[in-house]
Order: structure tokens, then sequence, then C-alpha cells
């Protein structure tokens, strides 16, 4: 219970001000989370030090607290971006200061790849920049190494401790890599499902829930037969009863429409009060059939508007996909059949 609210809290301090949900992920909740990670572990550092009786140390942990809080701090201002950099540079720095001081042996070196992988998982830096920054850890690691081997660690630590130290470095390095990862994947998941409800937003259209114009593509090479309606008279509609009937028309039309359609093809709001079918599967003469079972459902169908019953009739043209004719010229053999429809007067179907 109180674990929980403790997490709800650091949950609430991390993602303050960050926008929309999927803003929780950027770069500042990383930040904010790496400068906490790094903290609780210097306030562990600094017990270390109580209990070692170590008031040099001490102090050099409460100095690196300060400076990573700083960083902390700075996640809530205006540049984000001198917030990450300025709490890369500042670790790299206590990470060089403390191999300098405690030695190779202390395991602090290990850090570096915390430091890499904190950084690639930045959203304002350039690829660029990254490759640039892990070429530099890099060099600082193997500068390290290097200096090590012909400078003795300015403490002598005993092995014993050096012992709690690695261990406590290691789980620390661990954790944070884990921590860091698991963000990232986490980023990219809700990212995929962010595209996924775009693009679904994409190919429909809101008021009628049908698919637009955009979906055409996606299941267009089974199509056998197109079909193109038109309401009648739709502006009459909208002129008679007001554009918000006129709505509620096309919205009761599409779900019936959709619904007539079922498993036969996908249907398509092509434009203002037209739509298109498109068939798999049939037959001129099914297709023909289909919606001039349609168009009779339709003379007993409901649109109800505030009360007042609004009647809605259709024209369609009709046409049968060729073998290796475009979708678009089938569309517009269609199109033409129901201009056809429409000058012969309107609530008809044409072939
Ligand atoms: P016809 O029988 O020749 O098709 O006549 P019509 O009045 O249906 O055709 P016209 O092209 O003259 O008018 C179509 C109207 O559809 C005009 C436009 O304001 C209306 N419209 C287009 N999209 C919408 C919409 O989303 N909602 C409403 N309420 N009206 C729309
Ligand atoms: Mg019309
Ligand atoms: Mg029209």
């Amino acid at each position: 219970m109180i674990l929980k609210k403790g997490f709800d809290i650091i949950r609430y301090f991390i993602m303050k001000d960050t926008g929309n949900e999927l803003d929780a992920w950027k770069s500042v909740i990383q930040m904010r989370a790496f400068a906490l990670l790094i903290s609780s572990y210097y306030i562990l550092l600094m017990t270390y030090c109580i209990v070692l009786v170590h008031p040099m140390s001490f102090l050099i942990c409460s100095c690196a607290l300060i400076m990573i809080l700083l960083g902390l701090g700075l996640t809530f201002g205006e540049k984000r971006s001198i917030a990450g950099e300025y709490i890369f540079f500042s670790s790299l720095f206590m990470i060089v200061f403390s191999v300098w001081i405690y030695g190779w042996n202390s395991g602090v070196q290990h850090f570096l790849f915390v430091l890499l992988i904190y950084y690639f998982l930045l959203d304002y830096a350039s690829m660029y920049r990254k490759v640039i920054y892990g070429a530099g850890l890099l060099v600082v690691r193997l500068f390290l190494f290097a200096y090590t081997l012909s400078h003795r660690p300015y403490f002598t630590v005993p092995n014993k401790d050096i012992m709690i130290a690695q261990i406590m470095n290691t789980v620390t390095i661990f954790a944070m890599c884990i921590f860091l990862v698991s963000l990232g994947s986490m980023k990219s998941l809700q990212l995929q499902e962010y595209c996924a409800v775009e693009r679904k937003a994409a190919i429909h259209d809101p008021l009628t829930g049908l698919c637009n114009r955009r979906a055409i593509f996606e299941s267009m090479r089974q199509v056998s037969t197109v079909a193109m309606a038109d309401i009648d008279f739709f502006k009459k509609i909208n002129d008679t009863y007001g554009h918000a009937a006129g709505d509620k028309v096309l919205q009761i039309l599409g779900s019936i429409l959709q619904e007539y359609m079922g498993p036969f093809g996908t249907i398509v709001r092509w434009g203002g009060e037209e739509f298109v079918f498109f068939f798999h599967g049939l037959t001129l003469e099914q297709t023909m059939d289909r919606m001039e079972e349609l168009r009779t459902l339709l003379e007993h169908e409901d649109f109800i508007y505030e009360n007042q019953r609004i009647p809605v009739t259709l024209t369609i043209g009709v046409a049968q996909k060729y073998e290796y004719e475009n979708i678009y010229d089938t569309i517009n053999r269609a199109d033409q059949k129901l201009y056809k429809g429409k000058e012969n007067g309107r609530d008809t179907i044409v072939a």
C-alpha cells in the first residue's frame, strides 16, 4: 500500500507537465527517471561512506548528488536539451573523476555503458550527434583503462570495500540498463499503437464510420464490380430540414449500407453524399440484384430526425471491372452510369 502510494507520487513527479499520454515517454521522463535513479545510488553510497567513516568520499558523493539534482531541476525548465546535455556531461565527469580517485577496480567505468544507452534514447539529439558521443565514450573508456594501468588510484581502497562497491555498482548499472531499455521498448510499442490508431482514423470517415478513399487500395485486387450511389436531392434535404438533419441521414444511411454490404465487399464514402461499393466475386447481374434490393429496402427505411421522417432515395450506377482495368476507370464508368440515372429521373439503377 505504502509502496504503491510512493510509486504513484514518483510517477506523478516524473510525468508532471508532460502533456498527453504519448508525451509521457518523451526524453524528459527518461531524464528525470535517470536522475532519480542516480540520486538514489548516491544516497546509498553516502550511507556506505558513513558506515566506513570516510568523510572525503561522503563529501564527493554529496557534491555528485547536488550536481545530479541540479540536472533534475533543469528538466523542469524551458529547454529540455540543456537538461539532457547537462545530465550527460555531469555524469561523465563523475565517472572519470571516480575512476581517477578509486581506480579501475571500483567498476565505475561500466557506467559509461549506461550513459551510452541514455544518450541514444534521447529524442532531441540527432543520430549524427549520438554516434559522435558514442565514439567519445569509447575514447574516454580506453583512456581511463590506459591511465589506470600506469597510475595508482588516489585512494587505496581495501579489497573488502572494493567488493561491496563493485556489487553496488554492478546492481545499479544493470538496474539502470534494464530500466532504460524497457523505457525505450515501451516507447516504441506506444508509437506503434499510436500509428495504428492514426492509420485507422486516416482511412475512415468520422461522420459515418465508413472507409474513405484512402482505404480503397486495401482489397482492390479481388474487386469484380463497382457500384456508385448518390443520394437524390440531398441539397434539398439540407435546405428543408437543416444541415444537422442531413448529417443524421448520412449517418443512418452509412450504417444501413455497412450492414447491407456485410462480407460481400467494401463500402467507401466517396464524397459528400456519394458512396462507392466494391464487390468481390459478384457478376454484374448479381450486383444489379443486390442494388435493387437495397433500393427497395430504403423505401421502407425510417430516416427520422426530430420526429420528422425524411424520405431518402439513391441513384446507383453499376460497372463490371475488367481484369486489367485500373480501378479508377471502373469507378469512372460507374459514375457515368450514375449520371445517366440522374438524367433518367433518379431513384434508379443503371448498368
Ligand atoms: P442530385 O440528386 O443531383 O444528386 O442532387 P443533390 O442535391 O443531392 O446534389 P448536389 O451535388 O447539388 O448537392 C449535394 C449536397 O450535399 C451539397 C452539400 O452541401 C451536401 N453535403 C455534402 N457533404 C455533406 C455533409 O457531410 N453533411 C451534410 N449535411 N451535407 C453535405
Ligand atoms: Mg446527390
Ligand atoms: Mg453528388
